[in-house]
């Protein structure tokens, strides 16, 4: 930084200092980092300050004084993106606005069906808090303790309940958010049913914070599935997972809430991160599936499950299984799924993917592109895993073994083109459910129609004509304007 770009960043933190009041603002270095470092810790940026509002109204005064300043805003939840998303890359003209104080849960309506949160509640806390009133929240993801519902909702979260409830953009009725012109758009109507007109509150679900900040939530309830049978199975393929997925999704009545796909190799790369987790299950199948029911009220889970793996298996289609026997033995099997994903950081820098297909065309897809990666990077072992029920894979790919740093990035260059090469031919999504951010915007760029192209700029320069929300993030919309 020049001591001229110095002089201004510390004229404009002192600015909002003064006008925001101590509390709020962090400009401190070295309390910035965390919230300018991204969850795996690849990359670290600056910014001008951190905002911490406590209500609606400072979120909308902050946003008012940024415009006055010629400061954009990188809103953030729990930083627990994996596309950077919700960190700044212009650390002299862009803040940082946390909602990590917005954290009050506003109701809770069992007759209802219901609940409105403050956007910075985090996903487990309001999930128990929903829980102790006999309701469900069903969105659940490995980061659960730490993203927060603004978050979630901005990036349109998936996770691993969704092939029965669906993504957050159906787990929710209304949002609250400060538009940026500092406005407050509200939204947050508990209402199941409501035709008037354009559906606005759409615009902001995952958006990535590029069209305001949501500071509250509407959520849709369910009743607390107090039944739950969790199953690791041993398979011969992802060809047979999937028939096993069709099959279940008839079978179990649409009960299902979980069907998660692993290869063997899962085993290794979970107990590296956890030397100590049982593996209840011979390790030598070549495909695993991490399989749940849920249910409540009238309905016998468990006896559904029995009959269920007694069929299937007697067809050959599960070659091995094992049914956890207490909810400890259950969280057990869910740690080898995130066990396995910490054994992959373990590994050093790698490549990570999100994609999805048609379910038809997974296990082809999965063969196409771990051959394209094969044949383009010598020694790459591919990690293929994830919610398959939702055609979404996460392709990893851990660089060959003895790589230095340079050649690592090199070879996770040459895997992800391999990959996307193939996901084109597939008509594929780069993006199953992490969003766009910074990380894949040129390949979303690249990927756009034109008319999608002039949509989306439209409608960006329509509600923030002034480009003050995380610019940089899903497209370049200054070169569009
Ligand atoms: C271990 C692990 C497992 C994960 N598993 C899954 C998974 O199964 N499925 C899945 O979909 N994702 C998963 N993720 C990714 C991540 O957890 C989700 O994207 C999550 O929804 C992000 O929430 P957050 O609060 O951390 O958001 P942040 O990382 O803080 O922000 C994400 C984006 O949303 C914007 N944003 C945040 N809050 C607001 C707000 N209030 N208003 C406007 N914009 C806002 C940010 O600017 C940024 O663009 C996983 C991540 C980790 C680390």
């Amino acid at each position: 930084m020049t001591s001229e770009s110095s002089a201004l960043v510390a004229e404009r933190q002192a600015a909002l200092r003064t006008q925001l009041g101590e509390d709020i603002v962090l400009s401190d270095a070295e309390e910035l980092v965390r919230y300018c470092r991204d969850w795996h810790g690849d990359v670290t940026s600056g910014a001008v300050a951190v905002l911490r509002p406590r209500s609606t109204e400072q979120v909308a005064q902050a946003v008012r004084l940024c415009r006055e300043l010629g400061l954009s805003i990188v809103p953030q939840g729990g930083n627990t993106g994996l596309v950077l998303g919700g960190i700044p890359d212009e650390e002299q003209s862009q803040v940082v606005l946390s909602l990590e104080r917005m954290n009050k849960i506003r109701q809770i309506d069992s007759d209802d069906f219901s609940a409105v949160v403050d956007a910075g509640c985090i996903l487990s806390e309001l999930k128990d808090a929903i829980a102790e009133k006999g309701m469900f929240f069903p969105l659940a993801l490995g980061a659960q303790g730490t993203c927060r519902i603004g978050g979630n909702v901005s990036t349109n979260a998936g996770g691993i309940n969704v092939l029965r409830y669906g993504m957050t953009r159906e787990l929710i009725f209304g949002l609250e958010v400060v538009l940026p012109d500092g406005s407050i758009f509200d939204g947050l109507s508990t209402l199941r049913k409501d035709n008037r007109g354009i559906d606005l509150k759409q615009l902001f679900i995952g958006a990535e914070g590029t069209l305001g900040i949501i500071t509250a939530v509407s959520l849709k309830l369910t009743p607390y599935p107090d039944q739950v049978a969790t199953a690791l199975l041993g398979l011969a393929s992802l060809d047979d997972a999937i028939k096993l997925f069709r099959r279940a999704r008839r079978d179990c009545c649409d009960l299902m809430s979980a069907f998660e796909f692993m290869p063997p190799l899962a085993f290794t790369l979970a107990k590296e991160a956890m030397p100590d987790l049982p593996i209840p299950i011979a390790a030598d199948y070549p495909a695993y599936v991490l399989m749940e029911i849920s249910g409540c009220g009238l309905v016998d889970i468990d006896d559904l499950m029995g009959r269920f793996l007694e069929s299937v298996m007697e067809d050959g289609l599960v070659l091995d299984g094992t049914i956890a026997a207490s909810q400890s033995q259950a969280r057990n099997l869910w740690l080898i799924r995130e066990g396995m994903n910490e054994g992959q950081a373990k590994r050093g820098m790698h490549l990570r993917t999100d994609v999805s297909v048609k379910l038809s065309e997974l296990a082809a897809f999965v063969a196409d592109a771990e051959a394209a990666v094969e044949a383009a990077v010598t020694g790459a072992i591919c990690v293929s895993y994830g919610h398959v029920g939702d055609g979404n894979v996460h392709l990893n790919v851990l660089p060959a073994e003895g790589a230095t740093a340079d050649e690592r990035i090199e070879q996770i260059y040459k895997a992800k083109v391999a990959i996307n090469g193939v996901l084109d031919r597939y008509q594929g999504s780069i993006s199953a459910e992490h969003g766009i951010g910074r990380l894949k915007r040129a390949d979303f760029e690249a990927r756009l129609s034109p008319v999608r192209r002039q949509l989306l700029t439209s409608l960006k320069h329509a509600i923030d004509p002034d480009l003050v929300m995380n610019p940089g993030c899903q497209l370049n919309f200054s070169a569009n304007s």
